[in-house]
């Protein structure tokens, strides 16, 4: 028998799951990963070998039916006892979005710990909940396995006080209005990971580009800056987000427009970015071989945000000794990747075509003054990293 640390992403309408092995590799090895999506109806299962081969999938249940994030744990957990008997889950490590100022690493939960987390739903609102009613639903289901909170906060708790505050009146920063910053473990895992390829990398831009988008600096290992701000909608324009935006326009859909609280909510999460922009796709994709010119602009709004905040994490860093792409379209886009490096010259990266086509890791030509890496994030495994150090 062998142990094994279960990794799990709750969202609204799906569960992502991995298992990890406990042993003390500095890498954790994954032995599974998959997931439930369609927790409102329609629900399928489906699950991956550490090689990425699908090995089971499931999507029998009847026609409409909806799962709680509490049956598709059981369904999981009762999945893993019959395909897995050899692994015993030692630990749950959850992510979740939201840490507020209170926790600046991953936290053995306990009944103060979902209090706290409660607490800042309001602050996430799309994710705080769905990742509570895991955590709650595992606790009932196995009441004696030590459950682990992950935040995608923690790592810019690091960040100088000024790139958190907001310039609003004392009371509302000191209630917690600030700014937070979003996929920290995606930074954490790059952070981590970037010494083996760039030992003496000391000041790093990381572009995590997937469906939500947003980039951080990295000096010294540590946060300093990111573009996403008190929520996640701040920043790059994303898949359907718009991404940071003058307030303004706020106000003035309310005042003028008839805009109410859900509608606006709807528009900034749902509406907007890509979707929004090219009334194609939200996928990049689909963006980069459509011949429609709002498909177009769209990827060119994307681009031009990319190289906007490049060049202002850049000067806060004061200089840059490696760009980093990751997540979905940083990983699998050598196109979007090469129009974002060809207007970088003058920061002096210099981009080798033929590696960018291939993927790197090392985008960039040999007398590239700053050299661009392609490097996949894992935020799996991060998590088991951190659980696994909370549970010793
Ligand atoms: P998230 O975790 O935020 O859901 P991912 O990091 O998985 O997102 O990224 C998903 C996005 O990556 C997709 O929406 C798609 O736009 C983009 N993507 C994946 N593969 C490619 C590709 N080959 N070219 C361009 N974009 C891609």
């Amino acid at each position: 028998m062998s142990q094994g640390i279960l990794v799990i992403n709750a969202g609204s309408s799906s569960i992502k799951f991995a298992v990890f092995g406990n042993g003390d590799h500095s890498e954790p090895e994954l032995r599974v990963k998959g997931q439930i999506e369609g927790l409102a109806g329609d629900p399928a299962f489906q699950v991956k070998n550490s090689e990425g081969h699908t090995i089971d999938r499931h999507n029998g249940w009847p026609h409409g039916v909806a799962l709680s994030h509490a049956d598709a744990l059981r369904f999981i957990l009762g999945w893993l006892r019959e395909n897995m008997g050899q692994t015993e889950i030692v630990a749950a490590g959850h992510r979740v979005v939201h840490g507020g100022l209170v926790y600046d690493q991953a936290v053995r939960i306990d009944a103060k710990v979902i209090a706290d987390l409660d607490q800042l739903a309001p602050l996430a609102p799309l994710h705080q909940p769905h990742n509570l009613a895991a955590i709650r639903a595992l606790a009932e289901i196995a009441p004696d396995l030590p459950q682990v909170a992950c935040f995608d906060t923690a790592f810019h708790r690091s960040q100088p006080r000024v790139a958190q505050l907001f310039a609003l009146p004392r009371k509302l920063l000191d209630s917690g209005v600030r700014r937070y910053g979003f996929h920290g473990l995606s930074y954490e895992y790059i952070a981590h990971k970037l010494p083996e390829y760039a030992p003496n990398a000391k000041r790093v831009v990381v572009a995590h580009l997937g469906s939500g988008a947003s980039m951080c600096a990295i000096r010294d290992g540590r946060s300093v800056e990111s573009t996403m701000g008190f929520t996640t909608v701040d920043g790059l324009p994303m898949g359907t987000r718009t991404g940071g935006m003058d307030p303004g326009v706020v106000l003035y859909l309310m005042q003028d427009r008839g805009y109410d609280v859900k509608a606006i909510e709807k528009l900034l999460y749902k509406e907007s970015g890509l979707i929004g922009l090219s009334g194609v796709s939200n996928d990049m994709r689909d963006l980069l071989c459509s011949d429609d010119p709002h498909a177009a602009e769209a990827v060119d709004v994307f681009v031009y945000h990319v190289l906007k905040y490049t060049g202002a994490l850049t000067a806060v860093l004061g200089g840059l000794d490696a760009l980093v792409f990751t997540a979905g379209i940083g990983e699998n886009s050598p196109q979007i990747r090469e129009r974002v490096c060809s207007k970088l010259e003058w920061l002096g990266i210099r981009l080798d075509e033929a590696a960018n086509a291939q993927g790197g890791p090392l985008i960039s030509t040999a007398d590239s003054a700053v050299p661009a890496w392609v490097i996949p994030t894992n935020e799996e495994s991060m998590i088991a990293l951190h659980t696994r150090r909370v549970l010793r």
